[in-house]
């Protein structure tokens, strides 16, 4: 799918930049009413219109939603400037006046209901009022049709060399989209950012005021010389400079004797940035020493508007214009690049065809715990959720008392840190009234699962156990023999369910005895049942022509065991090798 976006707020153009880097998307038209963000808006994204306007009036608003729908605007970006998240113990959320902008921007989602849309915002924006007003924002764009997808991430999470972190909400029309994860151990340092550039002294420098009456292709060309622009630093004052010169490198106030702090002359804060560590937050105020911990690490000087666009992930051939004032503003608001694009890719993800939908089952390459709010939007109800999650038993271990020591348990990062409770009370949403939900775990956890079973209204009846025929022989000689697997069975308060006694037993026993999956059945999963007992608990507990619902498919064992006996089924795997085996063998599996 390919997105058009109008950006909103856009100031100098941060959030489009990024996206626009990934080929699905491209900006079309921006608007703000500072004319000089605008203008950099108009000379660094290409093919976009940015427009100089208040988004409160009327005029302008009906201008924007006729140009979105003319230029098919299928996306909305843009964090409306809101402040009114507490007023000393009123819980006013969006009747708050100085939330209006927030109203703005619902309203102008829902005349040009765009497919995908993102409000970037700061952290407040989420937790304020306990929620109070993310839950009043939830309720709004929920009515009109949108799929929300909420949480906190941090551009020092996607090589953004700078500790930001903000609220972003992410709504959708057709599928579900997660949030970006990023990696927190990778990341890129002060020094990586800004040591190559010039070291310049206050006052000296390049700025960008000869370029902004020249067209794009004129001034990008004269880019391709040496030169970095918006590289100027601050001319100082000397009292200011006296004090940039007791701060030591990388140190902050608190490491100058207390009595040169003297009378009001270290009345604020005075920091420097550390090379080897990503910088606080960018502000709008960056190049005002007293007002930041954005000193340069070494030089007696607040870092240049282009060092602080390095913070920002800016590349050098984005160019700022107008005063430095604003300059330094449409920085310090701007959204990291990186970090958009970092956005762009899971929406591109999600739009990505991974799914096969056939009149008998559906597979979904998602995470379940995001896709859920899909099958949710859609109403699908499901007869039965059989299902195998993670364990959470993985850990890296070495049996070394062993005569021939083996690796411990350990399937994948899929099994470490699952939250094995978080998507029990979703999916019971979707499960029929009369349904039976079955949940793979392992005993360690077989109670807290009951819990929550409970929790979310469902009776649970049994537990089922699968004794394995072959177990695998593991430290024989310090423990017992792991040869039994459980299995939850529960039913909705009142269910009428299936159990079908085969009549030629007096009773059922909830003991399944089968060995591990082998031969031509096994695939390249750690963790495969095997189609026999997967058939086995089916047949009891299901009817054919029930569609049965498996949120972690890994192989699809329940789906083909489902297929094969006429049922239908819908699975959902998160995992790229596993999907790829578990559609070739739905593709496979025979019906009965
Ligand atoms: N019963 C399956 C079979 O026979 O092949 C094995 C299931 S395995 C125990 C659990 C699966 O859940 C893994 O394949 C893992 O990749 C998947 N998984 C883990 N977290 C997930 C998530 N959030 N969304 C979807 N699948 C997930």
């Amino acid at each position: 799918m390919e997105f058009k976006i109008l950006d909103l707020f856009c100031g100098a153009g941060g959030f489009s930049y990024g996206l626009d880097k990934n080929k699905n998307f491209k900006t079309v038209l921006g608007l703000d009413y500072d004319t000089n963000a605008i203008n950099t808006f108009n000379k660094n994204i290409e093919g976009a219109v940015g427009i100089v306007g208040d988004i409160t009036d009327e005029k302008v608003k009906k201008h924007i939603v006729e140009k979105s729908k003319k230029l098919g605007v299928n996306m909305i970006i843009g964090g409306p400037p809101c402040q009114g998240f507490s007023l000393k113990g009123k819980q006013l959320g969006l009747d708050d006046p100085r939330n209006f902008l927030f109203l703005e921007y619902i309203k102008i989602v829902s005349e040009i209901k765009p497919e995908v849309f993102i409000i970037e915002n700061v952290r407040n924006l989420l937790n304020a009022s306990d929620g109070y007003f993310l839950n009043q924002i939830k309720e709004k764009f929920t009515k009109i049709g949108y799929i929300l997808n909420t949480g906190f991430i941090n551009a020092k999470d996607f090589g953004v060399p700078q500790n930001r972190e903000r609220a972003i909400i992410i709504g959708s029309l057709s599928r579900s989209v997660p949030l970006p994860t990023g990696k927190s151990n990778e990341i890129i340092t002060v020094r990586d950012a800004i040591s190559d550039l010039w070291y310049l002294n206050s006052g000296e420098g390049l700025d960008a005021s000869d370029y902004i009456n020249k067209p794009q292709s004129e001034y990008q060309s004269m880019l391709r010389g040496e030169k970095v622009y918006n590289h100027k630093a601050t001319n100082h004052s000397d009292l200011a400079l006296e004090k940039l010169k007791m701060v030591p490198p990388e140190g902050d106030k608190s490491s100058i004797p207390v009595e040169l702090h003297g009378k009001q002359k270290f009345a604020t804060t005075w920091s420097r940035l550390k090379w080897d560590e990503v910088s606080p937050t960018i502000d709008t105020r960056f190049d005002t020493p007293s007002n930041g911990r954005n000193s340069h690490p070494v030089l007696h000087r607040a870092i240049t508007p282009r060092e602080a666009a390095r913070i920002q992930s800016f590349d050098d051939d984005f160019i700022f214009t107008g005063p430095k004032t604003s300059v330094c503003r449409q920085i310090g608001n701007a959204v990291p690049p990186l970090m958009a694009k970092a956005i762009g890719e899971t929406i591109s993800n999600a739009y990505m065809d991974k799914r096969v939908e056939k009149e008998d089952y559906s597979a979904y390459l998602a995470d379940s715990f995001v896709f859920v709010k899909e099958l949710k939007k859609n109403n699908i109800k499901v007869n039965h959720i059989i299902t195998d999650p993670p364990y959470n038993i993985s850990k890296d271990n070495n049996f070394t008392t062993m005569s021939s020591p083996r690796k411990g348990v350990d399937f994948g990062d899929w099994d470490k840190k699952f939250d094995l409770f978080g998507w029990i009370k979703d999916y019971v949403e979707i499960l029929d009234k009369n349904g039976s939900i079955i949940i793979f775990c392992s005993y360690l956890y077989i109670s807290y699962i009951i819990d929550e079973l409970k929790e979310v209204g469902i009776d649970v009846k049994d537990v089922l156990v699968w004794k394995k025929s072959n177990p695998m022989p593991r430290n024989i000689n310090r423990r017992y023999v792991q040869d039994m697997e459980f299995a939850i069975w529960g039913v909705k308060k009142g269910a009428k369910w299936a159990f079908n006694k085969p009549n030629n037993v007096p009773y059922l026993r909830s003991v399944f005895e089968t060995s591990l999956v082998s031969g031509k059945e096994k695939t390249e999963h750690p963790t495969q049942k095997s189609l026999k007992l997967m058939k086995e608990i089916i047949e009891i507990h299901t009817n054919k022509k029930d569609l049965i619902l498996d949120p972690f498919m890994g192989s699809a064992s329940t789906g083909v065991a489902s297929l094969e006996l006429g049922r239908k089924f819908i699975g959902i795997e998160s995992e790229h090798k596993y999907f790829q085996i578990a559609i070739k063998r739905l593709e496979n599996s025979r019906g009965e």
